[in-house]
């Protein structure tokens, strides 16, 4: 039998002897510096597992900021998108719907979907994770077993447990009907879960006469689930990068 003064191999701290909470003079319970210290290391693994692309390690709701004339339809659906991205966070976890970021190249969907799950990391602590479309499906392919018809849980588990998927890009590869078949999978499991999922797309629903639609690229039956358990917000405007020059 262990000594009753004999210390506790598992408890860590000896200040707050890990209940988190130590007392001050004033008899009053503080915050013990092992548990922030803990937490600090938690948000950062959480950030660094959601697997950001570094270009777009400084993106968040406050540094973007909806460009566009005044009253124009460019700075007016770009003030949307902030805020439904903003409400999206502030509503996490009672959310219903996720996200279909819709527009031209640059005009930042992929900024504002990062710094979506950024802020939802910070505040709710738990996993999200950025995926482009075209790297998710070569890395499915890759680990493809022909013989089981499937792919290697070590790909698929993390995109199924994520509270929160960005999916970049979608619809940029080839729309081949095995990639319609594996997207229509990886999305209808994850609307199963009620789990959200934010797309993003320079693919629109009504695009002008040369460009390919969204139905085009992702079947019609992929874009009515879509539409389903998504909120679709379309931005409209020029490339940012070309604005800054
Ligand atoms: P998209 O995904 O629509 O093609 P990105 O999000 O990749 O566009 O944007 C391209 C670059 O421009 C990124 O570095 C992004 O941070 C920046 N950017 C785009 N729009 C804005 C904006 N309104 N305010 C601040 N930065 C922006």
């Amino acid at each position: 039998m262990s000594s009753p003064l004999q210390i506790d191999p598992s408890i860590h701290c000896a200040i707050c002897h890990d209940t988190g909470w130590r007392y001050v003079d004033s008899g009053a319970v503080r915050r013990c510096d092992c548990r922030n210290q803990l937490d600090a290391e938690s948000l950062g693994h959480l950030l660094s597992q959601a697997r950001i692309p570094p270009r777009y390690a400084n993106c968040e709701l406050p540094n973007y900021e909806p460009q566009g004339s005044r009253n124009s339809a460019d700075l007016e659906t770009q003030r949307d998108a902030l805020l439904f991205c903003q409400r999206f966070v502030k509503d996490f976890p009672n959310v219903d719907r996720g996200l279909l970021l819709m527009g031209p190249v640059g005009v930042g969907k992929t900024h504002l979907a990062v710094a979506t799950i950024k802020e939802i990391i910070r505040r709710c602590r738990v996993r999200c994770l950025f995926y482009d479309f075209r790297d998710l499906l070569k890395e499915i392919q890759d680990t493809y077993n022909p013989i089981a018809q499937n792919s290697e849980l070590r790909i698929l588990a993390p995109i199924y447990v994520a509270e929160v998927l960005v999916l970049d890009e979608l619809g940029s590869a080839k729309p081949t009907t095995w990639v319609q078949d594996t997207m229509t999978q990886i999305i209808n499991t994850r609307y199963n879960q009620r789990k959200a999922t934010i797309f993003t797309t320079n693919y629109l629903d009504a695009p002008s006469s040369q460009e390919e639609s969204l139905t085009e690229r992702v079947g019609a039956r992929l874009r009515s689930r879509l539409h389903e358990m998504c909120r679709v917000v379309q931005l409209k405007g020029s490339d940012f990068r070309a604005r800054q020059r």
